[in-house]
Formats: C-alpha cells, sequence, structure tokens
C-alpha cells in the first residue's frame, strides 16, 4: 500500500532540505504518492498569498504532511505562516525529539529528551493589545477597576490564555507518547509559584492526568526557571517534557543547543488525526538554493513521520543511518565538521546521498 502524504518544500532552504529528505524516505523501500504543495515566500505572486487554499486542504485530505520551512514575509497578514497551519489544523502537539548523535560536537552527550509543548494556546494565542490605541486604554482601565492592580499607562497588554482542555490534551499526549515509546517518566513545567490561574492550572491539570498513569508513567513537576538550570546541569535525569507554549517553545530551543544545534532537530506538529512533519528551524534565507546546509534535522522529521505511520523499522533503519554517517563525520555539511570553512564539507545532497547509500 502506498501512503498519500502532502509534501511542503518550503521556501528558502526548504527545496534542498525537502528534497533530500523526501530521496531518503523512498530509498528506505516506503512507497508514498507525494502531493506537492507550494507555499511560502516565493509563491506570493502567484497566489496572493504565502499560505494558498490548497495547502491546507491537501492536508486535511492526507491527514499527514512532510514540510519544509516557510519565512514569514512582512505585511503579509500573518505573524507566522507556520503558526497559521498550526491553529488551522488544531495540531495542538509540539513533538520535539532531542537526542545525541555521536560525532556532533557538543559540551553534552548522550542526551535522550522528548519536548512535547502545547501549541495552541498561552501568549502564541496572538491576542495582543498595543499600546496607545483606545481600546488598550478602555482595557487597563477595566483590568485596574477588576484587579484593584495599577498598570502603567503607556503599556501594551498580552493575554495569556491556558485551558483545562488544553492543558490536559497535551499532558495525555505527553504520558501516551511516553508509554508507546517505552519511557519512563514525564515532567510538567510551568511557572506555578507566579501566575496561578494558567500556570497552577496547567500543574492541577496535569496532576489530573498523571493519576490515569499511576505504576506505569513515573510524574513530577518542576518550575522554568529552576528546569533550565536542571536541563544544562544535569539532563539525564529528565525523560518526557510536557510544556505549556511559550516555555516550550524557549526549552526546546535549549534542548536543541544541548544535542548540538537546529541542523540535526526534528519536530512534528500533531493534532486529533492530523500530523505536519518538520526540523525546528526556519528558512535561513541567506543559504538557499546553495546546497550547503544540513538536510538531517529533516531527515529526522521523516523518520518521525514513518514512526507515526507506524513504519517502525523503515524509521529505525533510517536513523541508523543518519547516526553512521555522523559518526563517520566524513560526507557531513560544513556545521558537522571541526571547521566551518573545513574544505572536506560536502553538500546538502551529498550527505542525503551518504545517508541512503549507509541505509
Ligand atoms: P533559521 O533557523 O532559518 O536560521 C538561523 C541560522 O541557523 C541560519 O542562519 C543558519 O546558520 C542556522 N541553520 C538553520 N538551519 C540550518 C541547517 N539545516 N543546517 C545548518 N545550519 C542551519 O532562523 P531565522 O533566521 O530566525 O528565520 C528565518 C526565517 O525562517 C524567518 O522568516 C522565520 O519566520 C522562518 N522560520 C520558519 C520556521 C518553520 O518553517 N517552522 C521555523 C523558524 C523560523
Amino acid at each position: 500500500m502506498a501512503y498519500n502524504i502532502t509534501l511542503i518544500p518550503g521556501d528558502g532552504i526548504g527545496a534542498d532540505v525537502s528534497t533530500a529528505a523526501r530521496r531518503c524516505v523512498e530509498a528506505t523501500g516506503v512507497k508514498i504518492n507525494w502531493d506537492i504543495q507550494e507555499a511560502g515566500a516565493d509563491v506570493i505572486g502567484k497566489y496572493g498569498t504565502p499560505l494558498p487554499a490548497g495547502v491546507l486542504a491537501s492536508i486535511r485530505k492526507n491527514k499527514i504532511a512532510l514540510k519544509g520551512p516557510l519565512t514569514t514575509p512582512i505585511g503579509t497578514g500573518f505573524r507566522s505562516v507556520n503558526v497559521a497551519i498550526r491553529k488551522e489544523l488544531d495540531l495542538y502537539a509540539c513533538l520535539r525529539p532531542c537526542k545525541s548523535f555521536k560525532g556532533v560536537r557538543s559540551k553534552y552527550e548522550n542526551i535522550d529528551l522528548v519536548v512535547v509543548r502545547e501549541n495552541t494556546e498561552d501568549l502564541y494565542a496572538g491576542i495582543e493589545f498595543e499600546e496607545g490605541k483606545p481600546e488598550t486604554g478602555n482595557l487597563i482601565r477595566e483590568i485596574e477597576s477588576l484587579s484593584k492592580k495599577k498598570i502603567n499607562p503607556d503599556s501594551g497588554i498580552s493575554i495569556k490564555p491556558i485551558s483545562i482542555s488544553g492543558s490536559k490534551r497535551i499532558v495525555k499526549f505527553g504520558f501516551e507518547y511516553a508509554i508507546k515509546h517505552g519511557r519512563k517518566k514525564v515532567t510538567a513545567i510551568s511557572k506555578a509559584n507566579i501566575m496561578k490561574y494558567t500556570d497552577g492550572l496547567f500543574f492541577a491539570a496535569a496532576r489530573e492526568v498523571a493519576k490515569e498513569y499511576e505504576g506505569k508513567i513515573e510524574y513530577e513537576e518542576r518550575l522554568i526557571d529552576n528546569m533550565c538550570m536542571q536541563l544544562v546541569q544535569k539532563p539525564e535525569l529528565y525523560d518526557v517534557l510536557v510544556l505549556p507554549n511559550l516555555y516550550g517553545d524557549i526549552l526546546s530551543d535549549l534542548c536543541a543547543g544541548l544535542i548540538g544545534g537546529l541542523g540535526i532537530a526534528p519536530g512534528a506538529n500533531i493534532g486529533e488525526g492530523l500530523a505536519v512533519f518538520e526540523a525546528i528551524h526556519g528558512s535561513a534565507p541567506k543559504y538557499a538554493g546553495l546546497n550547503k546546509v544540513n538536510p538531517v534535522a529533516m531527515i529526522l522529521s521523516a523518520v518521525l513521520m514513518l514512526d507515526y505511520l507506524g513504519e517502525k523499522q523503515a524509521a529505525k533503519r533510517l536513523e541508523n543511518a543518519v547516526a553512521k554517517v555522523i559518526a563517520e563525520g566524513k560526507s557531513v555539511t560544513y556545521d558537522l565538521k571541526p571547521h566551518r570553512d573545513d574544505p572536506t564539507a560536502v553538500g546538502t545532497s551529498q550527505m542525503a546521498d551518504a545517508i541512503i547509500s549507509a541505509l
């Protein structure tokens, strides 16, 4: 059987890394009918928007997409095209596994963390009021009257909604991921001591969910500031980390840093029956079309996709091939060489060739 999968090559370095990932997936022998969808800065002239309607329709139809990075050009009406896709499709769980690969220069070894970030609520909800606008003044006066607290009149306001239902479903996702992937512990993270009615609610909801998994998966809580220090000092103590949107955004970059950077950090955005797989990194416009950047983050995002499809063997083989090529350190891109101007660095497509040969 062949899978129908939406492929959004993206813009900037998107074409280079998504071609590499597509070739690697095809080389595993898993049969896929790719439904290729244009999006991003390069198609605004053609469609009048970086996110043509056909893109979302294709993902809704196929239920699964592999996506390259998309630039959000200023003045398109989008805060971020990528956030718009997640919101439109209610892809509430952002999954970012961070695993060390032998051969990547990093201060840390044997990192094996999974960040599960809530994707739809929190300060990312985009509910903002600009400083100086009449409605902002009205809001400030209303809040002052309700809370009996003073807000500087020259303030901008961003709203942080966190719901019981949104918190429960992301924590449940974290526990289910832990069960399915043989993980031992889930750590819920927030700043509940300061924001009692949002972050405190997140912990309360997490505790409720954790009860269902008692005896199967360990559960603990950490405050976000302490967690940042703990991850830098003793990351080996942690396993699956579940966080509200903004903390999750920051912590997943911290974890990507622990394993050696954006070039090797994969991701997925998952909702009810829909999933979009994409690297953490962006479109790095200065490297567009140069066949230069590291394809591994995108290839490992495709590994997550194969795993999600239930193609466990193909996923494992592809991950092992990536690990082998990185460990050898020969056919790797500039960022994986000891020096960035190393003349022995290979291009994006040549690294993909090496990975395919190692399968
Ligand atoms: P970026 O991730 O595109 O690039 C930052 C730097 O990281 C690059 O200059 C490069 O040095 C390095 N880098 C990134 N990917 C790499 C790779 N595969 N191999 C080697 N090095 C790599 O971040 P940015 O410059 O902040 O964003 C550029 C554009 O991308 C913006 O328009 C932003 O909105 C968009 N963006 C998109 C996504 C997404 O599609 N999910 C994510 C982040 C940013």
